[in-house]
């Protein structure tokens, strides 16, 4: 490859659930797009891996979410026609916990809100319903019918043709290793070639912090386990009879789907040991511990797919401090935009996301209202997109508190960002408790 190529409107780095959507919504709207992707296009290194991904309508994270997923059902369903493939399989979900839990109250307070369709169920009619579950009979369940999964491999393959059919330039197995700001635009330095641009779009996962110094502390890698284990009854564990689930029980809030991919039944716990540092420390191999801590939830809660495991993987959560996304224009380069979209839940917002950092790239501003995932509520400046705010802020008006967080470390524009291979002071894997993320919150709290 040459040592100097093109110029491109946009390059997007990182390739994967994020990145692959927004190359093709920047290619759609006719700019010239470069895609830069470190491993395979897919690949099972980062965060996007495993199958399926669930998608739900109920959020109890924060009603903000609720009309971001409407369009983001409305660009998945897009992205189906184009590739012809089934890519959001809408199986029904099931937010599950003690009555007056989080996740079931909050769930119920979203769909309550935004009017969205749904039952309710005691865990005895849940059990009876979809006898693959056994959940405990007073756990209190919400049922929506829209939820159900995503295939994420699949999807990130269909952006990326979808993308590559309108013009997109995608490069599989380039690194980026470094970047800076010329002028009104960027230069982007990797193993293989320099290239300049008129923004630039991060999208770089687990590894977005090693590139944007201002994510330090923000953006924190943390290692998760997957299990698929083979039902003895498979036909309780199929699309057709048994919705995804998030339940809250006592061994903490664990998360899964019917058999499909591999002759599994797969699930995963939120947090899994709580294992944060820098990706390439992680034990990519699970372990028997990884393995029994989730076999001992299946014995107890869906006995019926007690068989052999057939599937342990290892993958990335990116946690904000708060678990909720990071999505903004940096505050003195208007040129430069990132989405952390992740914190165990990013995945179904990909096809939205792709379209917001098209907005932000082409633009600099956006359609959608993503006040709730502004860099500065941690501290520091403010971006472009959110300065018409600060009137309100010194209008006194409801929300407008002072951050109490630490200011985000913000370098001097004009300066060159290296990739860096560890983290400030990185002291190796550390658990999440000892670290800031429980300044601000255990795990996803709803705001009501
Ligand atoms: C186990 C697990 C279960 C999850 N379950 C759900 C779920 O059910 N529903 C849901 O909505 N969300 C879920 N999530 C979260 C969701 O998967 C993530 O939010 C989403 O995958 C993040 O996508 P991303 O594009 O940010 O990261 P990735 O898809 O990892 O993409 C980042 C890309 O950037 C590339 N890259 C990094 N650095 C460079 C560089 N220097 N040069 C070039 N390329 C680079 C990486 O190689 C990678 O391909 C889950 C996550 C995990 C780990």
């Amino acid at each position: 490859m040459s040592a100097y190529s093109r110029h491109y409107n946009t390059i997007v780095i990182g390739v994967g659930g994020m990145g692959s959507a927004t190359c093709y919504e920047l290619a759609r709207r006719g700019q010239s797009v470069l895609g830069i992707e470190q491993f395979d296009i897919p690949h099972d290194m980062g965060s996007s891996h495993g199958y399926t991904r669930i998608i739900r309508l109920a959020y109890y994270e924060h009603p903000s979410y609720v009309m971001l997923l409407r369009r983001a059902y409305e660009l998945w369903e897009e992205i189906e026609r184009r590739s012809g493939e089934h890519l959001l399989h809408k199986i029904g979900s099931i937010d599950a916990g003690p009555a007056d839990s989080w996740v079931f109250k909050g769930s119920l307070r979203s769909v309550i809100e935004m009017g969205i369709d749904h039952e309710v169920l005691t865990g005895l009619e849940l059990n009876k319903r979809w006898p693959g579950y056994r959940l405990p009979q007073d756990i209190m369940a919400l049922y929506q019918k829209d939820g159900g999964f995503l295939t994420p491999e699949r999807c990130v393959v269909a952006y990326v043709n979808a993308a590559m059919a309108l013009g997109a330039e995608i490069h599989g197995r380039e690194q980026v290793l470094g970047w800076e700001p010329r002028g009104d635009g960027v230069r982007v330095f990797t193993d293989r070639a320099t290239y300049d641009a008129d923004s630039l779009v991060f999208t770089a996962g687990s590894w977005n912090s090693r590139l944007m110094p201002w994510l330090h502390g923000l953006a924190v890698p943390e290692r998760q386990v997957l299990i698929w284990m083979q039902p003895e009854r498979p036909e309780l564990f199929q699309p057709a009879s048994f919705p995804v689930f998030n339940c809250l029980v006592d061994e903490g809030r664990f998360y899964g789907f019917p058999v499909y991919g591999v002759p599994g039944f797969k699930f995963g716990k939120y947090h899994h040991f709580e294992e944060s540092g820098a990706p390439e420390q992680f034990s990519r191999e699970p372990t028997r511990a990884d393995e029994e801590m989730l076999r001992d939830f299946a014995a107890r809660y869906f006995p019926q797919a007690g068989g052999p495991t057939m599937t342990l993987k290892m993958c990335m959560f990116t946690n904000a401090p708060d678990s909720h996304f990071i999505v903004d224009l940096h505050p003195q380069l208007p040129q430069v935009s990132f989405a952390s979209a992740c914190s165990g839940h990013g995945y179904k917002f990909a096809s939205v996301i792709g379209e917001i950092l098209a907005d932000l790239a082409q633009r600099r501003t956006c359609r959608h209202d993503i006040s709730l995932f502004a860099l500065s509520r941690f501290g520091g400046a403010m971006s472009v997109l959110h300065r018409d705010k600060v009137e309100l802020i010194q209008r006194g008006l409801p929300g407008a508190e002072a951050s109490h967080a630490p200011a985000a470390q913000l370098p001097a524009p004009g300066q060159m960002y290296q990739r860096q291979d560890r983290q400030h002071n990185d002291p190796g894997v550390w658990h999440s408790q000892d670290r800031h993320r429980d300044r601000y919150s255990q795990d996803i709290r709803p705001f009501w």
